[in-house]
């Protein structure tokens, strides 16, 4: 399950089971891979960096003094950049002075959205798995989460049932499009049912969009797009997927003035501003040819499908996906029904490490997803070879 977001008396938030400081999921499986030098399709990170000339231009930044402080809504030619990427790709034409901010990380968008727009006696709806930080997020404005399922194996909501999860207390609902951790992406049918419903609960929609580029067939619809959107839509993206650099941190949001402006106030006094000599770098790499784009993903989806087939081969029933870094495998058949607990002992037992589904869950969604793994396949190929070949020993070790 999700950590649980909790005040206590001395006014901590974030509690593990025992009472103690709880580190991610994430982080957790990072350090059992490493400890048993296991390959890691645990947390999502590429092995390999991306284009060698946005590293030389983020060193060329910092040794010619691009050391300090950017402007806190981030540097005007990153933000021109974006405006720039998102006009190419989608036809938006965000003003880049009032309607972009540059952030650190998409982690950062999203906890300013929220902490901005979200308190006590609000409720913003997640679909279900969601992303870790929404959950946190959400626990830290004093809002209530509620959810609504994507049931596998194709992880879409159920349409005639999402409108139950709106009230009039729905004060956001957060879409993570393409998605983490399944690997789903939202049809055209699903976002404009959420705009519609979000329209008549006047509910903001955040929507999660760092996984943009990384498809491998549907194109990839920006909820800012549909009719009747812009106006309550805050979209974030971050440079860390696209282009393979996820340790620099830098991330945007973007949406009408009023709304980025509220995530500002918040953004102001989280960290004032984002890395100075990267925002150049990904200035440049927004810029890039759309070859780079194409290619970037071309390459994924060969690994999704060498991991794919490893997994199958494994006697794993794998579950397709569609875009992100990841793509979930069902371990029912190999008898299994808690995958936290496997996911824990895997890295020792077979020297692979992976993310459990449940993780991404509240309770009843964690018993829904019981069985389910998540692989990060944004690895090299022969590694994912070798791990497939690892997993392949998982049904005689059990
Ligand atoms: N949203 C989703 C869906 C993600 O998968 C991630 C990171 N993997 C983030 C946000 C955070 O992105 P960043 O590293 O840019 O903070
Ligand atoms: N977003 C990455 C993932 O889903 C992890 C980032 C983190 O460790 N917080 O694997």
């Amino acid at each position: 399950m999700s950590t649980p977001w909790q005040r206590t008396a001395e006014g901590a938030n974030l509690l593990g089971p025992d009472g103690s400081l709880a580190v991610t999921i994430f982080e957790e499986i990072t350090t059992l891979a490493n400890r048993h030098g296991a390959i890691n399709l645990g947390q999502g990170f590429p092995d390999e960096d991306g284009p060698a000339e946005l590293g030389r231009i983020a060193q060329d930044a910092i040794a010619n003094g691009n050391n300090q402080y950017a402007p806190g809504k981030g540097m005007p030619d990153l933000r021109a950049a974006v405006a720039e990427h998102q006009e190419r790709f989608y036809g938006l034409t965000p003003d880049p002075e009032t309607e972009i901010i540059i952030t650190t990380g998409a982690t950062e968008a999203i906890a300013s959205a929220i902490l901005s727009l979200t308190g006590p006696g609000d409720e913003v709806l997640t679909f279900e798995p969601f992303y870790d930080s929404y959950g946190a997020m959400i626990g830290l404005s004093g809002a209530k989460h509620t959810t609504a399922a994507l049931l596998a194996p194709d992880f879409m909501p159920d349409l005639a049932t999402l409108e139950d999860g709106f009230s009039p207390r729905t004060k956001m609902v957060i879409v993570n499009n393409p998605h983490n951790p399944t690997g789903a992406m939202f049809p055209v049918e699903v976002l404009s049912e959420v705009v519609r419903l979000a329209i008549k609960y006047d509910a903001v929609i955040l929507t999660d969009e760092v996984y943009e580029h990384l498809t491998f067939g549907p194109r990839h619809i920006p909820v800012a797009t549909l009719p009747g959107a812009a106006d309550r839509t805050l979209t974030v993206s971050s440079a860390g997927k696209t282009f393979s650099f996820t340790g620099w941190k830098i991330g945007w949001l973007s949406g009408p003035a009023r709304l980025v402006a509220a995530a500002r106030t918040v953004k102001q006094f989280l960290t004032y501003s984002s890395g100075t000599p990267f925002q150049t770098a990904i200035a440049a790499g927004l810029r890039m040819d759309e070859s780079f784009f194409t290619d970037a993903a071309a390459t994924l989806r060969r690994k999704r499908d060498i991991l794919s087939e490893g997994l199958r081969a494994a006697g794993l029933d794998v579950l397709p996906s569609q875009g992100t870094y990841f793509i979930n495998a069902d371990t029912a058949g190999l008898g299994i029904t808690d995958a936290t607990g496997l996911a824990r002992r895997l890295p020792g037992l077979i020297g692979v490490a992976a993310i459990p589904v449940p993780v991404f869950c509240h309770p009843d969604g964690a018993r829904r997803t019981r069985s389910l793994l998540r692989f990060a396949f944004c690895k090299k190929e022969e590694l994912l070879e070798q791990a497939a070949g690892r997993l392949a020993t998982l049904k005689d070790r059990m």
